[in-house]
């Protein structure tokens, strides 16, 4: 897109410049100009009360959107399995799909996944589009986007979502470039305008500190990808069925252009804080590794795991995988204890979903205690001794 200014009609009133979250409208000599922060973003052509701004957007005819139809969901497979946050997608979808009366299905790509359409239908996909091919067993981007991009040309979806793990961070952005396609990364949110039908995708902006609502009103598939943990499960319904529609895979040699060597499991258990059900998360408060540690013994005594904030992660005490907030995990625990956490807004984001939060901070005024369920003002260092021995007692 571009915009311009119309200088017979602008009367530097400064309207857009107001408007601009970027500060790149100037406003000179009673004449505004576009200066080289601009994003094209088009918030100012909506300030002008003058039409003296102009975009090749106005004069482009609007696109034919007709015969976009159906949720579709990209369903990662992991050892063998769909990535829980696909599953948790379909819940989501299943709720878009029925506010619009459109289908909702799952899309499998890979070498021998149809054994996976039952448990993709239990999960409420009506129809499931498999792709399976020696050449896709291991993800590609050029490969997968290849199918995916024959796949929507074919059969025409209104919405996809994939989930923002690193493989749909990796294939969402490039199938948008290939079709010409908006994307929203990382929504919290995802609502069918009531007025319009499209998607309304909400995500947080400019550092977590609003939310902003995206829609797509000239492309379709509307395209968004969520992060694992942000959507809930659905119900599942025992043998269900699903249509399946098998798409023939033609792959070129230069979809092939990356070849697995070799791959490596890390040694540990690799930790997984959105399935788990107990999370106790330690902040700055813990005030190093030694109250970490107390904290990793009450989710042991709790059975659960371990996980913190941003700043216990960049301290060193905590590993990047047990981060939780806008910028690491959003988990929907039966329980987190926060312990020695302010509950920045940013943390927040990755804990809201769980069912009962506990909080142990030494200052009353703190935020965290403003979503806790129970509120433990006071020393950690006193109060998870005292837990802990509480818990032993108790078993
Ligand atoms: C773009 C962006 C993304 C971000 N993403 C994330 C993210 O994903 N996750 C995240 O966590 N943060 C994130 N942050 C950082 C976030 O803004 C906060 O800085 C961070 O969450 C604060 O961590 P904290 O609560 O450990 O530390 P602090 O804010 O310093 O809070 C420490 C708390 O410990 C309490 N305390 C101290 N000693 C004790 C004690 N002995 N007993 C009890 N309480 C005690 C204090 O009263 C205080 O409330 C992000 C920031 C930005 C700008």
């Amino acid at each position: 897109m571009a915009i311009w200014v119309i200088a017979d009609k602008c009367t530097g009133c400064g309207l857009c410049a107001k408007a601009c979250p970027y500060g790149a409208m100037l406003v000179e000599d009673k004449l505004a100009s576009l200066g080289p922060r601009c994003t094209q973003c088009g918030a100012c052509l909506e300030a002008c009360k003058f039409q003296a701004l102009q975009s090749d957007l106005d004069q482009e005819p609007p696109p034919d959107l007709t015969g976009y139809r159906g949720v579709w969901v990209f369903c990662e497979v992991r050892e063998g399995a769909p990535a829980r946050v696909s599953l948790e997608l379909l819940g989501q979808g299943g709720i878009l799909a029925a506010e619009l009366g459109q289908p909702l299905a799952a899309v499998l790509v890979g070498d021998k996944v149809e054994s996976l359409v039952p448990e993709l239908a239990a999960q409420g996909a009506q129809r499931v589009y498999v792709a399976q091919d020696p050449g896709l067993a291991v993800y590609s981007t050029l490969a997968y986007t290849r199918v995916l991009s024959e796949l929507i040309a074919t059969h025409r979806p209104g919405i996809l979502l994939l989930g923002a793990t690193p493989l749909g961070r990796d294939l969402a952005p490039r199938l948008s470039r290939r079709l010409d396609l908006g994307l929203t990364a990382d929504c919290t949110e995802l609502a069918i305008d009531p007025e319009g039908g499209g998607l309304m995708q909400t995500r947080p902006a400019f550092g977590g500190n609003l939310m902003a609502t995206i829609v797509t009103p000239r492309a379709r598939p509307q395209m968004a990808t969520v992060r694992p943990g942000v959507m809930a499960l659905g119900p599942r319904r025992e043998g269900a069925q699903a249509e399946v529609v098998r798409h023939p895979v033609r792959l070129e040699p230069g979809d092939l252009l990356v070849r697995l060597l070799a791959s490596q499991t890390q040694g540990q258990r690799p930790v997984d804080l959105t399935a788990a059900r107990v999370i106790v998360a330690g902040g700055r408060g813990c005030g190093g590794p030694k109250g970490m540690d107390l904290l990793a013994q009450l989710a042991q005594a709790l059975g659960g795991e371990l996980g913190g904030t941003r700043v216990a992660v960049e301290e060193g005490w905590l590993a990047p995988a047990r981060q939780i907030g806008q910028t690491g995990l959003t988990v929907r625990p039966e329980l987190y204890i926060a312990c020695g956490v302010s509950g920045a807004i940013q943390h927040r984001a990755g804990c809201l979903g769980a069912r009962y939060i506990v909080a142990i901070n030494r200052d009353r005024r703190a935020p965290i205690f403003s979503v806790a369920d129970y509120a433990l003002a006071g020393d950690m260092f006193k109060i998870v001794p005292a837990l802990l021995s509480a818990l032993k007692g108790a078993a």
